[in-house]
């Protein structure tokens, strides 16, 4: 079977590819590398021992994505592709919507056009927007406070009209708690350009001395210490939720929406402890303001996705740190 992972050098895409060539699978990557380099895909294939077919291509070429299908025997794909930064996203709405969702509908028309009606689609929490936790799957979607939460859940919405038309497609929907941890052999994990938004990485590059302190986005919110509650998920256990979701469509049709998270909260403070305790370093930390846009706690129901996929999260916060750590220290200056 050979799957195509749109994305595929990016930080979850990378290690899915791991995992989806750890199982067998031929693997084809589509990636522009805006936030990724090729070098990403060299170390998959020194991890696995395997090669794939990688093509420098942007999802919104479609002469380019229409070779992708000639030159390969596509059985489904699994679509990370996009823009991800939420702030950037409310300065520069046309991108997001231009890239993520002009490029999606390019990616469905080449799949149709090839006969290739399979795929998993990156979704994320966001879409539940100020639901009651925790997030359950058949809740409404789409009160989303950012452009690119927004393109989230109209790709969502786009999927569900294209099956409608046509029943032969299968579709699933991952939406994603908070990713964070690395391969356990430090060769691939989260490299972002510039100064990281998410606490993960920002944690780890104060702790490897690039930043100088973090700052706490809230101290008082109405949580057990005031700090904000996630899901954190190990990118490794969400890279398999992948596996399970590709063989799912492989012998279905329809389109279903599964939550891919621990199910546990922890709260910002819970999350710096957990990674002093793993790096035994003391990290140098205000509280300060709250971030806009910010919900006080979210955190999935992941029963669905255990029951139907047979998925399950196997590690705990601790070992996401600690690979956060070896991951951030065998690469001080990223990804080159
Ligand atoms: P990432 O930025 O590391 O990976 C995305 C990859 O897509 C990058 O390699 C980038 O170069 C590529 N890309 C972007 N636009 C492209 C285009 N037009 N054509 C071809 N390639 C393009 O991000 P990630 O964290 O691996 O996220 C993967 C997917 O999961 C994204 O769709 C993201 O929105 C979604 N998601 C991520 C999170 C998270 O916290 N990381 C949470 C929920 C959902
Ligand atoms: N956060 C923080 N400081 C930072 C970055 C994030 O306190 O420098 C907090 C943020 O307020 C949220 C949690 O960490 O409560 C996770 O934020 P992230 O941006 O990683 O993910 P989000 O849940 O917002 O998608």
């Amino acid at each position: 079977m050979t799957i195509l992972v749109t994305g595929g050098a990016g930080y979850i895409g990378s290690h899915t590819c791991v995992e989806l060539l750890d199982a067998g699978y031929d693997v084809v990557v589509v990636d522009n590398y805006y936030n990724s380099v090729p070098a990403v895909l060299d170390r998959v294939e020194k991890i696995t021992g395997k090669t794939l077919r990688r093509y420098d291509c942007d999802i919104r070429d479609r002469d380019g994505l229409e070779k992708v299908f000639s030159e390969n025997k596509i059985d489904a794909v699994i679509h990370f592709a996009g823009l991800k930064a939420v702030g950037e996203s409310t300065k520069l709405p046309l991108l997001y919507y231009e890239n993520n969702i002009w490029g999606s509908i390019v990616l469905f028309e080449v799949m149709e056009k090839a006969g290739c009606k399979k795929i998993v689609f990156s979704s994320s929490a966001t879409v539940y927007g100020n639901n009651p936790i925790p997030y359950k799957e058949d809740m409404p979607t789409g009160d989303v406070s950012s452009p690119y939460g927004r393109t989230k859940h109209f790709i969502e919405k786009i999927l569900g009209d294209v099956y409608e038309a046509d029943n032969s497609w299968s579709i699933s929907l991952l939406r994603y708690f908070n990713p964070i941890g690395a391969h356990e052999s430090g060769l691939i994990g989260e490299d972002p350009n510039g100064i990281p938004n998410n606490l993960m990485p920002y944690i780890s590059r104060v702790a490897i001395g690039k930043l100088e302190k973090l700052t706490v986005f809230g101290g008082d919110y109405d949580t057990p210490d005031g700090t904000c509650i996630r899901d954190y998920i190990h990118v490794v256990d969400l890279a398999r939720a992948h596996l399970c979701a590709v063989a799912d469509i492989l012998k279905t049709t329809g389109i279903e929406a599964y939550n891919i998270g621990n199910g546990k909260g922890s709260s910002v403070l819970e999350i710096i402890n957990a990674f002093e305790q793993a790096s035994g370093i003391k990290l140098n930390y205000v509280i300060g303001d709250r971030r806009a846009g910010d919900l006080p706690a979210f955190y999935a129901d992941p029963t669905k996705a255990n029951t139907r996929l047979g998925w399950h999260a196997e590690y705990g916060v601790d070992k996401m740190c600690l690979d956060t750590w070896n991951f951030q220290r065998k690469n001080p200056d990223g990804i080159r």
